[in-house]
């Protein structure tokens, strides 16, 4: 809805609730990208879709064509005020695994609870204040998930007995330990009363709710949320390491996985660096229609499922994913690359990171996972990577290494290795690293 400058011209990010994309609107997406824009999209880190090079001049258009097609918030349409649009529309952060509703193992469904919230929050015209970064995610247990981007409130399905409840952890993943839980049918009120009680609190310069909890307690949080009603959190018995989310192997998101008895399941592919044409977005449609059940699931690792593809449709599937170029084993060096839009699109970026990391592949160590950044903002990457190099001019890295285990806490990289790199000394250092793809 709202197009930003950029170096390469406009950017307009578009919101995918779920990450989910029908085939219609994935052939709208390429189209607008087509007629207003370069023709060029990115997936986002976050499960969403940017469209690069929008043309000065033609954004209003731009975004009435994606309003037009369905693409824009609940309740708004074409003739809805641009604001009103923008604000409703940065309140669709809640964050899926890319599995949701299709893992038949997983503790619970979160779609319709997902659908729940993001109305909730739309309906209420105080969580407009939110920054558009609050994020929120829905795990539902299923064994592909992204576990590692710090959210502002994290909620976990579990097993409870003959019933699920979902573990509500803050400022954290998943895989911390948690402040209680609570009972399904509880979780959009009391999400609400925690809204409530985290705009109360926050001061003009707390967007996140790590700032909040810097300047308040914990208890002062939930008291607060008390206070606004039906906030029906439960503190357990149970050790908190007890309720901790198992974890994801992130391999899953690429190849051919089978998730039910008859042999059907998802298939996963990425394109290069995150980045897609207009005619391999349209030609990804027209395969999901052919083999799939009409949809894409775009996921955090700025890649996408084609789900609910039959067994004996898979090869043939993987087959035409490769050669639309997309990368589609972990084998692959660029399935272990990620990188920022760089200095092509991005006026703060001190390196071409495209262009670097399409080098550095071809010189990659087996079993290295790294993230190329033109600046310390880390755009392409909200978790801390194994190794970071963090551009420090044209062609010269910074190389960090991921200390702890634990991916979203500690300085922002990680340790310094060596200042100041060439992409191919950098393959030699990282070559003298420990071979690690997860923690170091
Ligand atoms: S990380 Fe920095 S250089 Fe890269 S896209 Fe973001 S702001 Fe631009």
């Amino acid at each position: 809805m709202r197009v930003v400058a950029a170096r390469d011209g406009g950017l307009c990010r578009i919101r995918l609730p779920g990450g989910v994309l029908s085939a219609a609107h994935s052939r709208a997406l390429a189209d607008a990208a087509r007629a207003h824009a370069s023709g060029v999209l990115e997936l986002t880190n976050r499960a969403n879709v940017q469209i690069r090079g929008v043309r000065a001049g033609e954004e209003a258009a731009l975004s009435a064509m994606l309003i037009g097609a369905g693409l824009g918030p609940a309740g708004i349409d074409a003739a809805s005020p641009v604001e009103r649009a923008c604000a409703a529309d940065e309140l669709r952060n809640v964050m899926l695994s890319p599995l949701a509703g299709l893992d038949p193992n997983a503790a619970s469904d979160t779609t319709a609870l997902a659908q729940a919230l993001i109305d909730m929050m739309q309906r209420e015209p105080r969580f407009a204040a939110l920054s558009p970064k609050f994020a929120l995610q829905l795990d539902g247990g299923e064994r592909l998930a992204m576990l590692e981007h710090p959210h502002d409130i994290w909620l976990a399905a579990r097993k409870h007995g003959a019933t699920v409840r979902f573990v509500l952890g803050l400022a954290g993943c998943p895989s911390e330990p948690p402040v209680g839980a609570l009972a399904v049918e509880d979780v959009c009120t009391s999400i609400r009363a925690l809204l409530h009680a985290f705009l109360d609190l926050a001061n003009a310069n707390a967007t996140r709710m790590r700032d909040v909890l810097a300047a308040h307690s914990l208890e002062a949080l939930l008291q607060r949320a008390r206070e606004h009603g039906e906030f029906a959190l439960m503190r357990d018995d149970t050790p908190s390491h007890a309720w901790r989310r198992a974890t994801s192997d992130a391999r899953l998101r690429l190849g051919a996985h089978a998730l039910h008895a008859d042999g059907s399941g998802y298939v996963g592919a990425q394109p290069v660096l995150g980045r897609i044409d207009s005619n391999t977005l349209h030609a990804l449609a027209d395969l999901a229609v052919e083999h799939g059940d009409a949809t894409l699931c775009v996921t955090p690792w700025q890649g996408l499922l084609l789900p609910n593809v039959a067994g004996h449709a898979m090869p043939a599937t993987l087959e035409r994913l490769r050669a639309l170029g997309l990368v589609c084993a972990n084998a692959d060096p660029l399935a272990r690359l990620v990188a920022c839009t760089g200095s092509t699109g991005c006026a703060k970026s001190r390196a071409d990171t495209k262009a670097d990391a399409l080098r550095l592949a071809t010189l990659l160590p087996d079993d290295t996972e790294v993230h190329l950044s033109g600046c310390e903002r880390s755009c392409a990457a909200a978790h801390r990577a194994p190794f970071t190099l963090l551009a420090s001019a044209p062609e010269r890295y910074d190389l960090y290494r991921r200390e702890d285990s634990k991916a979203g806490l500690g300085p922002r990289f990680g340790q310094l290795l060596a200042p100041n790199l060439t992409i191919e000394a950098a393959a030699l250092a990282l070559a003298q690293q420990p071979r690690s793809t997860h923690d170091v």
